[in-house]
């Protein structure tokens, strides 16, 4: 295995605002050349962790790191603009009285004009936007300013990219198109980026290391889909995908579900636990032909991609409602046997709840 080789990190990172600690003993790597997503709900700190390493905020405890090299401790700090990182944040908005073009070629400042505006009408086009580079930020949409934004932050080729939420406020349509570009664009110029986002299914698309925080930690990082399959907590299963959830106990080794026994290697033998079964675990079957938990379909609905089924199983009173492929579903009447792939089920002691 190729060792990782951080581009950004934070060490041991806590930070108070007031009497309130919101970050607490933080560690957090974004290997070098990576999108990775910081997740987290609403709340958990992920936009301080943002300023904290674009130097934004003060950091108060632990050390920033960027390709080695430390940007901040307690005794030292390097100011944002000599960080040589890109920012796009929500609150970051593009400066009312400048063009595009200005506003794209602000961070270059170093450069003598020509070369500044060369770089700033490149950084343009590869968003899309040099047909604007003469207007003014009120004569663009919110989509088009947060590709001008997006133009700005790489124009000075950073060595780490930080972007808050890019995609958020945007339509469906203009938020898929946008976070393409901004793939494109990152994967183009390499930098280290590190991008917040609440949305699961958008930092499962777009990242290459996912880093899901909650209650001002890191509580689990890696490849999205080690996540997603091998989630080390209820709170990470949970927040990643959908589940189905039984609580039980286990009894020789096993915990009785609705849906049939489960394996149980985590929990102790007596112990309370909790089962998460994510749908794609459930195999549906005609009566006739598998072996398993009997049910029947019962309302589906079709949402696009997916269909919701009903499925009302004859060892519990209570129906399960599940989101599978729309292809190949059985009828709505018909009696299924329903057994499960054990890979994509996790069974965590209720304490962990
Ligand atoms: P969201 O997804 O809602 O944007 P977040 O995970 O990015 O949330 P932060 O914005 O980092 O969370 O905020 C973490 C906590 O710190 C919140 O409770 C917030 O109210 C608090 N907080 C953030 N900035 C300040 C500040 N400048 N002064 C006081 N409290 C703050």
């Amino acid at each position: 295995m190729t060792a990782i080789l951080p581009g950004l990190e934070l060490v041991g990172v806590s930070h108070t605002f007031g009497n309130k600690t919101v970050i607490q003993g933080l560690d957090l790597v974004v290997p070098d050349g990576s999108l990775t997503c910081l997740l987290g709900p609403s709340g958990c700190g992920k936009t301080t962790v943002l300023r904290l390493a674009a130097g934004l905020e003060t950091l108060q405890v632990g050390q920033i790191k960027i390709n080695d090299v430390c940007v901040a401790d307690v005794n030292n700090t390097i100011p944002p603009e000599t960080r040589n990182v890109g920012l796009m944040f929500q609150d970051y908005a593009l400066f009312p009285h400048l063009t595009v073009l200005r506003n794209v070629s602000f961070g270059l400042n170093s450069l003598p004009t020509g070369s500044r505006d060369v770089l700033a009408k490149e950084a343009l086009a590869r968003v899309g936007m040099l047909d604007a580079a003469s207007f003014y930020p009120h004569m663009l949409s919110g989509g088009e300013q947060q590709r001008v934004a997006l133009a700005r932050a790489a124009a000075p080729s950073p060595g780490v990219m930080l972007l808050d939420e890019p995609f958020s406020g945007l339509d469906t349509e203009l938020r898929a198109s946008l976070r393409q570009d901004t793939l494109r664009l990152i994967k183009e110029t390499g930098a280290t980026t590190l991008m917040v986002t609440h949305d699961p299914m958008e930092a499962m698309l777009v990242a290459d290391h996912l880093a899901l925080m909650n209650g001002g930690r890191v509580v689990q990082a890696g490849l999205p889909m080690d996540l997603y399959r091998q989630p080390n907590t209820p709170f990470c299963a949970r927040f990643l995908g959908e589940a189905i959830e039984y609580i039980g106990f286990v009894r020789s080794g096993e915990v009785v579900t609705p849906l049939g026994s489960v394996p149980s290697e985590n929990a102790k033998e007596g112990d309370e636990v909790v089962v998460l079964v994510r749908p794609e675990a459930l195999n549906l079957r005609p009566e006739s032909e598998g072996q398993g938990i009997i049910a029947t379909v019962g309302g589906r609905r079709d949402l696009g991609l997916q269909t919701k089924l009903e499925l009302r199983l004859e060892s519990d009173d209570e129906p399960v409602h599940v989101n599978l492929p729309a292809q190949d579903l059985p009828l709505t009447g018909s009696k299924v046997a329903v057994s499960l792939d054990f890979t994509m089920v996790f069974v965590f002691p209720v304490r962990d709840r």
